[in-house]
């Protein structure tokens, strides 16, 4: 028997949240006052009903006042930098010589790698971050290290090994001929593993610490395996001066990455705000996604991301934490940033509008959207129990709450394809 069938049918009673099907360019909400989510042996949904007598005949676990809702998920945080949230040393470059790569370099020691690897899914548990999209160090100790701890907490992660071969200090630079196949060992090792629950991503750090047969190897090796590719871009205009003297060959940015193979269907590009048309059109094109950072993006001085031009052309938009430039591992924090963000720019959004991204919308960006994302029957059974103050009860306030004041609604407990992760 399989460890994804042992369990039996059993249900949850709560108050439940989820995203819903809406009409295109809206977000719609499922609210419900008593509900039973009821899961199936295998950790899959098999109904989200309202409430009543008899509904259910197995275990019903009550959860009640709380909340029930899909589990968080960050499309974007560096596991080696846990450690560092709040290094105010400069704008992205500097904050990269002076904070980041000091910190990475430590992560040679397996034993360093390990402890810092507990206390990061420790954090994501208890954020309610059910599924983590992750940048670990250049190292591939670390990396496995990272997985290891990602299985024992019974997450669900795409993560890989950063790739960088110039413009970096020594301790982190590996080659091509080292990267590569270290790379290739760990999708070996932790493609598929818990089962299916992790999956190994192809991860450039970004154009300019990256040499082009580097790049090129990495999207070869993304093929063959049809692996997720994560990297950055247009974060700030520096970086993209940066690239322009490295890869002269280019005529932007994004074209780089088109150039080397790297703008796939499962390609996430995290920040995406120095961007010209022809990029964003570009983007669009290929099926890539883009991941907002806005959190980041404050604390760097990097810019705001016009939510606007991916939205006009249908690009899939995820959100991250970007730990450690972002200050927090609670995606209601990404979610907050994200309404100021647009703030900035003269637009707003809702707080439906900001929950629907950071659960279903980001699913789709990630390419789970048919596996999590919302509570709807047949989606593994990825879910969060969050209890607000007693005087929160209707649909707004819950949403009020959640995004905004965050402190007061607290996750009690977590899921992965139904079984307990948290506390
Ligand atoms: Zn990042």
């Amino acid at each position: 028997m399989s460890a994804r069938s042992h369990r039996s049918p059993r249900a949850y009673r709560g108050r439940l949240l989820t995203p819903a099907a809406a009409p295109a360019g809206g977000s719609a909400v499922r609210f419900l006052d008593d509900a039973l989510l009821v899961v199936d042996e295998a950790g899959l949904i098999a109904q989200a009903l309202p409430f009543a007598p008899g509904a259910f005949r197995g275990p019903v676990l009550d959860l009640r006042p709380a909340v029930l809702m899909p589990g968080f998920i960050d499309a974007h945080i560096h596991f080696p930098q846990t450690r560092i949230i709040g290094s105010a040393s400069g704008a992205l470059l500097d904050w990269l010589e002076r904070s980041v790569f000091p910190e990475e370099a430590r992560f040679r020691d397996d034993g360093y790698a390990a402890l810092v690897a507990a206390e990061f899914t420790a954090r994501l548990r208890a954020s309610g971050t059910t599924t983590c999209v992750v940048f670990s160090s250049s190292c591939p100790g670390a990396t496995d290290q990272l997985f290891r701890a990602l299985l024992h907490a019974g997450l669900r992660g795409i993560a890989g090994l950063t790739l960088m071969d110039q413009n970096c200090p020594e301790a982190l630079c590996v080659p091509r001929d080292e990267a590569i196949p270290a790379a290739r060992d760990l999708v070996q090792r932790w493609h598929g593993e818990g089962h299916g629950l992790l999956e190994f991503a192809i991860t450039p750090r970004f154009a300019p610490s990256c040499s082009r047969p580097l790049m090129e190897a990495a999207a070869r090796l993304a093929q063959d395996h049809d692996l997720l590719v994560q990297t950055h871009v247009a974060e700030t205009p520096a970086e993209a001066e940066a690239t322009r003297r490295e890869h002269p060959w280019a005529r932007d940015y994004l074209d780089v990455y088109d150039r080397v193979g790297l703008l796939t269907g499962r390609t996430l590009l995290a920040h995406s705000i120095h961007l010209s048309s022809r990029e964003w059109d570009r983007i669009a094109e290929t099926g890539s996604s883009v991941v907002h950072c806005p959190d980041s993006n404050f604390f760097l001085g990097s810019g705001r991301m016009r939510l606007g031009d991916a939205r006009a052309r249908a690009v899939p938009v995820a959100l991250g934490s970007d730990v450690g430039a972002g200050r927090s591992f609670d995606m209601r924090r990404s979610m907050s940033s994200a309404f100021d963000n647009a703030v900035c720019l003269g637009d707003r959004l809702t707080p439906a509008d900001l929950f629907v991204v950071a659960t279903q919308g980001t699913a789709d960006a990630v390419g789970l959207g048919r596996v999590i994302g919302s509570l709807d029957a047949g989606k593994e059974a990825d879910f969060i129990a969050v209890r607000f103050p007693e005087h929160v009860l209707a649909e707004s306030e819950v949403l009020n709450h959640l995004v905004f004041a965050s402190e007061t609604a607290v996750v009690q407990r977590a899921f992965v394809r139904g079984k307990p992760i948290y506390p």
